[in-house]
């Protein structure tokens, strides 16, 4: 029987889009355990994967449509990239009711440097101006962190 939470560090196969997004769910779910209980904020998901094309109703007519908000080469239509919504105690009443809008504040590139951390594929939007994207293997990781 386990009777506590074990911290793994498992070395994760990334040969096939499927182990890629199965890295990058836990990753992901590490990152977020480790941004509420280090930097005392709340997350939420927002936009993860995004199919595109897919189906959509139009009246009684079945449709196919593109995501028009994404780039074409987003990384969330592989399910590879996901937008944070990161809610924090900012004036310390416990209140965490309001989310993140500032992309400038240095919760992001503390968020940034540690998911970057996690494995030499993840980056984050931070560098290309879109502080609440990370993503795996997506862009280049040259350079610091702005
Ligand atoms: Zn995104």
């Amino acid at each position: 029987m386990v009777d506590q939470v074990q911290k793994t560090n498992p070395v994760v196969p990334i040969a096939t889009l499927g182990d890629r997004r199965r890295a990058f769910t836990r990753l992901l779910c590490e990152l977020v355990i480790w941004a509420e209980d280090t930097l005392h904020v709340r997350i939420a998901f927002d936009e993860v994967t995004v199919h595109s094309p897919r189906a959509a109703r139009l009246g009684v007519q079945r449709v196919i449509v593109q995501d028009a908000v994404h780039i074409p080469a987003s990384f969330h239509h592989q399910g590879l990239a996901a937008d944070l919504l990161v809610y924090p105690d900012l004036d310390g009443d416990g209140s965490m009711d309001d989310y993140l809008s500032d992309g400038l504040h240095p919760i992001w590139r503390a968020i940034a440097r540690n998911w970057e951390s996690r494995h030499e594929k993840c980056t984050a939007g931070i560098r290309w101006g879109d502080a609440n994207h990370v993503s795996f293997g997506e862009g280049s990781r040259e350079g610091e962190l702005p």
